[in-house]
């Protein structure tokens, strides 16, 4: 006949092994969610960006941060990098549609906004 203290002290082994298996499990299942990011990126801060019912994940959102884009002006041709901090703005601040990107440079942009009667 056990004691009530030899059957609890077999009931929290047996569970600590239960435990055990079960992290074991998981680690093996559940990757890591740290997420290295490279120099001059900015995190996703995902409750902040606008909500949108399509389906699926836009790339920034899945690596969890902003990188530097380069991308060519629709009008005027240039080269130009939409900077991870403004990406940041654009989406987080500003509440940019999540799958839009930049597609003009500063100065075609103005050009544009002044053309459209805006200031
Ligand atoms: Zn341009």
């Amino acid at each position: 006949m056990q004691s009530g203290k030899q059957k609890r002290t077999a009931i929290m082994a047996k569970r600590k092994v239960k435990q055990e298996r079960l992290c074991t499990v998981l680690a093996a299942v559940v990757p890591p969610r740290r997420i290295i990011r490279p120099k001059g990126s900015v995190p996703v801060d995902v409750w902040a960006l606008a909500p949108n019912n399509s389906y699926g994940t836009p790339a920034f959102v899945q690596r969890g941060y902003y990188e530097d884009i380069t991308f060519t002006c629709r009008d005027c041709g240039a080269r130009q990098v939409w900077t991870a901090s403004r990406q940041q703005w654009w989406y987080e601040t500003a509440k940019g549609y999540v799958y839009s990107t930049a597609v003009r440079c500063l100065g075609c942009r103005q050009q544009r906004r002044r053309a459209l009667g805006g200031q």
